[in-house]
């Protein structure tokens, strides 16, 4: 088993000053000065109990019934995680505290986390781009705080920091998902997505595309046809679905299905060279969201979201997005940049790389994009930021893997301003080739037939 949290009291005592300071984007935790490993509860000393917590006999512990876990987000049929070891055996001399304490305990790790900046990025004007296996932290965090802690029975309490009442299903379902990952049966999404539930409550962490908000579509292989979409409750916009490579694509009625071809197409050939990560993928229960026009706001999960091109999936989203006009396909000869490929190499990063523990990518991502730009291989492009927000490194850092990926697979000349063909990038940026190779196929791919024949128009 490993376990990974080394911390010492003093950095906790900073982070938990800058996050009292409530703004994150200046929350930077300076790197781990000693090896040495803290426990985690003596980590977060504040939240502890001040004397060791005597289990309690109590007439409640009778009346909770043995519920029985939700496992809407562990259908794993075909991936699961190395075991690390046994709940029962491991889980057994856990001492029992307020459950309040518990919950303290479990926020200030998740926290921590969050905030770990091992392989973050701060531009000079002190722009931050956010890496690291996030997912796998939390886990070991979890399995951490587990290991030594477990909460007294309770039939609901109120959230010591959130405005919502905590129920005991709520840590049944978040303790079996963490089991499940533990003894190699689950993956770490539904580790994740029941945390949030216990920490945050019913609505997450307020993002309105956050899967506790969403019911995930069954997968259903479709081969190359677009199907009527066997949409859940409150997502009856989607109409079309289509799947392949692990992932299931969604879109509108307006949304022609030579865009879901296309698509589909891309994302079987993106995963080729890995077939594991189409086991994980769907898993994960992978989904992109296309639109046909306008911007992300069409969409039911996303309407207050205006992203014209789309974004990524993250470890507790629903769906990952992608503006179909902008995809390449019979019809529709876009020439330019792809989002089902861009914001799929985002997801990957966190639904697969998160999920593997991916070292030896987010040790050396930084590092090349911080070369490309020193060596003006990567110049300014054009990005969707929020208002008054304005480009600096850190943004151009935490694009330079998914511009270049985009570019490696559609692999034509002039559809990106830089890394667009594979050649290229082979002969320009050699190290970030060897990166992309590592997980990305290398067999000729003809991306968006026919379009040479339109590029003039
Ligand atoms: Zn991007």
């Amino acid at each position: 088993m490993k376990i990974r949290i080394f911390l010492t009291a003093a950095l906790v005592a900073i982070a938990l000053f800058l996050a009292a300071c409530g703004d994150p984007k200046v929350v930077v935790v300076v790197a781990t000065p000693t090896p040495a490993p803290v426990p985690a509860a003596t980590a977060t000393a504040q939240t502890q109990p001040t004397s060791t917590p005597e289990p309690q006999p109590t007439s409640t512990l009778e009346l909770i019934p043995t519920l029985k876990p939700d496992r809407s987000y562990t259908s794993l049929s075909s991936y699961s995680r190395t075991p690390e070891g046994s709940c029962s055996q491991d889980f057994s001399s856990a001492k029992q505290i307020d459950a309040i304490q518990y919950l303290e305990l479990l926020g200030d790790g998740l926290e921590d986390v969050r905030n770990r900046d091992t392989y973050f990025y701060e531009s000079s004007s002190g722009g931050l781009a956010r890496n690291g296996p996030t997912a796998t932290w939390i886990f070991e965090m979890g399995i951490e705080v587990a290991i030594k802690w477990a909460p007294e029975s309770f039939l609901s309490v109120r959230h010591p920091y959130r405005d919502h009442d905590v129920a005991w299903q709520d840590y049944v379902d978040y303790h079996a998902s963490l089991c499940d990952a533990y003894e190699g049966r689950g993956t770490l999404r539904p580790v994740v997505i029941h945390l949030d539930k216990l920490l945050w409550g019913e609505t997450g962490n307020g993002w309105p595309g956050h899967a506790l908000l969403w019911k995930p579509f069954e997968y259903i292989d479709t081969g190359p046809n677009v199907v009527e979409a066997p949409s859940p409750e409150g997502l009856e916009h989607y109409t079309k679905y289509i799947s392949g490579a692990g992932v299931i694509i969604v879109g509108g009625a307006d949304v022609p299905d030579e865009a879901f071809l296309a698509a589909r197409e891309a994302i079987i050939f993106m995963t080729s060279a890995r077939p594991e990560f189409r086991e994980i993928l769907k898993a994960q229960q992978t989904r992109i969201s296309l639109f046909a026009s306008g911007d992300t706001s069409v969409l039911p999960e996303y309407s207050t979201e205006n992203e014209p091109g789309g974004f990524a999936m993250g470890m507790t989203d629903a769906s990952m997005t992608a503006a179909a006009e902008w995809l390449c396909y019979p019809g529709n000869w876009d020439r330019g940049g792809n989002p089902v490929i861009h914001e799929l190499v985002h997801t990957i990063n966190h639904i697969v790389f998160e999920e593997l523990n991916e070292i030896y990518f987010y040790e050396r991502i930084y590092v090349l994009a911080q070369n490309a730009i020193d060596t003006g291989l990567l110049a300014p492009f054009e990005q969707h930021l929020e208002p008054g927000e304005e480009q600096d490194n850190s943004h151009l850092v935490g694009e330079y893997w998914a511009m270049a990926v985009e570019g490696y697979i559609m692999d034509r000349s002039g559809f990106k301003d830089s890394h667009d063909t594979r050649d290229w990038i082979q002969e320009n940026d050699p190290l970030l080739y060897d990166l992309i190779t590592r997980y990305f196929p290398t067999e000729p791919w003809t991306y968006c037939p026919g379009v040479e024949d339109h590029l003039d128009q």
